[in-house]
């Protein structure tokens, strides 16, 4: 703590801040805005109330000052003495070092960086005010760097609050900003009188009392209540906040009640089975009893006339696909068409291929639509499109384009959804809605979502999970290996390959700059190619043309290529059952989830099967404490639920779902495995108020959501 920058009204060398115009924050200057406005929408700090909510990271006590004798090692004070000496010591290095005696003690303040002002201001009898944090030093207690500035001067009356920032916001002019916000922000009372201390320990605060006490608080608070967030002005944020998060996912469920979609019945086929039963027959396993059971809960979905949104969760290899694959067939058998949408040519393509292979023989016919093919078979797809010839649509986002005509579209399916924004999901479903009815939605993922994210994040979805793998894989090993052993690594690929197994090498995506990214791929690619003669070592990456990719992924999958080196555009969906090693390159580099979905790739078969994260260290000499414990992670499960779960933890909810890309609020105050008691509360009032207060619904929803309620129908 006592490290971070001090309030600004205590720096005396601080150049003159800008301060926030009156109307910043309103939205409404014309001028051109400064660094600090733009900072404060990079923040997301458009309106009055975005600012009133942003609350203090901590708060510092300059309310009073501390008596040296009274102070403990540890403490954050406030000191007033007189300066009694200074000078510039060049042992252990330069530094200022300056004593302050206030009659009961002494202190020495250190400073490594420092300009002439300094010098001045803290000269030989002078008296000044110091805050900092009081050590225990070598020879005499001290304060490192602490704020100072000249004795004398009002105290402050309340707690100052530090906020968070980004570089090139000032506290000093954020502060002011959310002051501003705060003084004008509408936090008229939307709360039912009757809600206030319903079911509730004590009763709640107003929101206008609450955010005045959190952003000023009075000296004499507890501040491990604002710390752990039990204090009375907390609790009322929390409630306000999980009400509007009830709120919303229950006005977003009555939007969906109130749509319509079509019915999905099998007809009686008379003797003759229905599709599912058929492509059941034809399948090479049974279904897991996991796969049994998702798939009943959306086939009961889909018979309804309520359009199904559910999100299909399963581990990567948990055999997603032919849950997928069912529910087409259902739909095609009703006699509607069915669209598959991948993020990935290569990713559409597998499904096209495996889809074709187990539908063709039923007499399903397939459109393929991607953005690369040529204009002809375009048109020819199109036209089975939307003359309905083709009951079964599969691609990439090319299905969502303007050109696309469906015939009668019932279910639309979205492969690895997460990496289609939530924009994407509307157009998909507003383009296919046709005569008042909406399609029905299946979206899928490999990237677990924590059940209680998952209901925040996702204001209205049923969600289904595979929890089990298809019987027969081996589990993979995993080897944490330092790159300074890659001879050892190519050896074991020598083994691999001597079985007539093939091996997966992935370079990590430098994002900052593709070329980097590449001119690593095309390295390792030469010198894998230089050690392994007679193996045909094959190299994919994101810049090559889409045709090229697809040849590539061919002479993998037929076993043609030994060695596949690749940079991340194989991470989801891929499935070479014959590939027995992985060696991921970098593997400091990645997302713990990203080297779950990568090693994914391997132990699709029957083969004893591998993965080796080769970790650099730089110039360091060892990997350091979170990289090593985030590979330890991996080598000690498999399981993407607890992964997710140690991602989670490791990265924080925002970057975890790349929220802020989609726009989905995310709770930012409350704790829904904590805050059961008032999650509790605002379970049981957000269906009354709907009901007997919609005014103040509205309002309130308003006020939490904004522009992002739009957002809640996807
Ligand atoms: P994912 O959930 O990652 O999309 P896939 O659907 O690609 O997984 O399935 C992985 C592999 O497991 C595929 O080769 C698939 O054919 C096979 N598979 C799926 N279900 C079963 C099952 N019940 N028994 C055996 N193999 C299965
Ligand atoms: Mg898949």
């Amino acid at each position: 703590m006592h490290n971070c920058p001090m309030p600004t009204r205590s720096a005396p060398t601080a150049s003159p801040r800008k301060v926030p115009p009156a109307e910043a924050g309103t939205g409404n200057a014309v001028a051109p805005k400064s660094q600090p406005q733009k900072a404060l929408e990079k923040l997301g700090l458009r309106r009055d109330i975005d600012l009133a909510l942003h609350l203090p990271l901590r708060y510092e006590d300059e309310t009073r000052i501390t008596r040296l004798a009274d102070a403990r090692d540890g403490d954050m004070v406030q000191i007033e003495g007189q300066v009694t000496h200074s000078e510039v010591t060049f042992r252990p290095r330069r530094q200022l070092r300056v004593t302050v005696d206030d009659g009961s003690d002494t202190c020495v303040l250190r400073f490594i960086n420092f300009y002439p002002s300094h010098q001045k201001t803290l000269s030989v009898g002078a008296r000044v005010r110091v805050r900092g944090e009081i050590r225990g030093g070598f020879v005499s207690r001290e304060m490192v760097h602490p704020g100072f500035r000249a004795a004398g001067g009002e105290l402050a009356t309340a707690l100052t609050p530090v906020y968070p920032t980004v570089a090139g916001l000032p506290q000093a002019y954020l502060r002011k900003a959310v002051l501003g916000g705060l003084a004008r922000a509408d936090l008229a009372e939307t709360l039912p009188a009757e809600f206030l201390s319903k079911n509730l320990p004590q009763p709640l605060s107003s929101m206008r009392e609450a955010l005045s006490f959190l952003h000023n608080p009075t000296p004499d608070v507890m501040l491990a209540t604002l710390e752990d967030r039990s204090h009375p002005a907390w609790q009322r944020l929390k409630a306000e906040e999980l009400l509007a998060q009830q709120l919303s996912q229950l006005q977003a469920r009555r939007v969906r009640a109130a749509m319509r979609a079509p019915p999905l019945r099998s007809p009686v086929h008379g003797p003759q089975c229905t599709l599912q039963e058929q492509l059941l027959e034809r399948l090479p396993f049974r279904l897991t009893a996991a796969q049994q059971r998702v798939g009943a809960e959306i086939a009961a979905d889909l018979q309804k006339n309520v359009p199904m949104h559910r999100l299909l969760q399963g581990d990567v290899g948990s055999g997603k696909t032919v849950v997928a694959a069912l529910a087409a067939v259902r739909c095609i058998d009703a006699g509607w068409q069915c669209a598959l949408m991948a993020p990935t040519e290569i990713l559409a393509e597998q499904h096209f291929r495996k889809l074709i292979g187990w539908l063709e023989p039923l007499g399903i016919q397939t459109a393929w639509l991607t953005g690369s093919q040529k204009a002809k078979e375009r048109r020819e797809a199109l036209a089975m499109i939307a003359s309905g010839a083709a009951s079964l649509v599969v691609g990439t986002h090319a299905v969502i384009q303007d050109k696309v005509v469906f015939d009668n579209l019932a279910l639309a399916i979205i492969d690895e959804q997460h990496r289609f924004g939530v924009a994407q999901r509307l157009a998909l479903r507003s383009k296919m809605t046709q005569g008042g009815e909406e399609p029905h939605l299946l979206m899928m993922t490999a990237t677990p979502i924590p059940r209680t994210l998952a209901m925040s994040y996702y204001a209205d979805l049923d969600v289904s999970t595979i929890d089990e793998l298809p019987p027969g894989r081996t589990p993979i090993v995993t080897k944490v290996v330092s790159e300074t052993r890659r001879d050892e690594v190519v050896e074991r690929i020598r083994s691999q390959l001597a079985e007539g197994r093939q091996v997966y090498w992935v370079c990590p995506l430098i994002e900052e700059s593709e070329s980097v990214d590449l001119i690593n791929a095309t390295q390792t690619h030469e010198a894998l190619s230089a050690a392994l003669p007679g193996t045909q070592v094959g190299l994919l990456h994101s810049r090559m043309p889409p045709a090229e990719k697809k040849a590539v992924m061919a002479s993998f999958t037929s076993g043609q290529l030994g060695v596949l080196v690749s940079t991340t555009v194989i991470e989801v969906g891929v499935d070479v059952p014959n590939a027995s090693l992985m060696v991921i390159e970098h593997a400091e580099r990645f997302g713990l989830s990203q080297l779950h979905q990568l090693r994914g790739r391997v132990g699709r078969g029957a083969a004893a099967s591998a993965c080796v994260l080769l970790y650099s260290t730089g110039d360091a000499p060892r990997l350091g404490e979170t990289a090593r414990a985030r590979l330890k992670a991996m080598v000690e499960t498999q399981d993407g639920f607890e992964i997710a779960r140690r991602d989670l933890e490791i990265r924080g909810p925002g970057e975890f779902l790349g929220a802020r890309q989609s726009g989905a609020p995310l709770l930012r105050f409350a704790d829904l495995a904590t805050d059961t008691e008032l999650l509790a509360w605002a379970r049981a009032l957000a269906p009354v108020m709907l009901e007997k207060y919609p005014d103040l619904a509205h309002r309130h929803i308003l006020r939490w959501l904004g522009g992002k309620a739009e957002f809640l129908k996807a």
